[in-house]
């Protein structure tokens, strides 16, 4: 048996066995950013076993001041650089960023249900 994921403030809750059957739609469809900061470049590095110059060249790219993974074009989605498509799933999910960790409790859905419902099929007014 699954159970609800709440979070005070959110009048909506979260079913995390909806995940098995979405496919990753979170991680993939439109162009977005997942900020990532130091502490979270630190963790991805050491999951990756890789040097911090060449993650942030290879994964990362910059918007203004802010780092954020990159994206891979599939068809005609915007995958995050670490979806991995075999899988469908995330292929640094122990140390994904904190923003992947916490969706989808993000303040801007607190007045935005209907959209958060359309790309999340774990979540419901329950
Ligand atoms: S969109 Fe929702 S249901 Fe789908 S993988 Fe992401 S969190 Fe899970
Ligand atoms: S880091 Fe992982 S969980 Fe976050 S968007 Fe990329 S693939 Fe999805």
């Amino acid at each position: 048996m699954s159970s609800l994921i709440r979070q005070e403030g959110y009048k909506y809750s979260f079913n995390p066995s909806a995940c098995k059957e979405c496919a990753g739609k979170c991680c993939t469809g439109e162009s977005g950013f997942i900020y990532i900061d130091a502490k979270e470049i630190e963790g991805i590095v050491t999951f990756l076993d890789i040097d911090k110059s060449i993650f942030l060249n290879m994964f990362t790219i910059t918007n203004g001041s802010r780092v954020s993974l990159k994206e891979k074009i599939f068809e005609d989605s915007y995958d995050c650089i670490f979806f991995d498509r075999e899988v469908m799933g995330c292929s640094i999910y122990e140390a994904r960023p904190i923003q992947c960790r916490t969706f989808p409790f993000w303040g801007y859905f607190k007045n935005q249900i209907d959209e958060l419902k359309e790309e999340c099929k774990g979540v419901s007014c329950v």
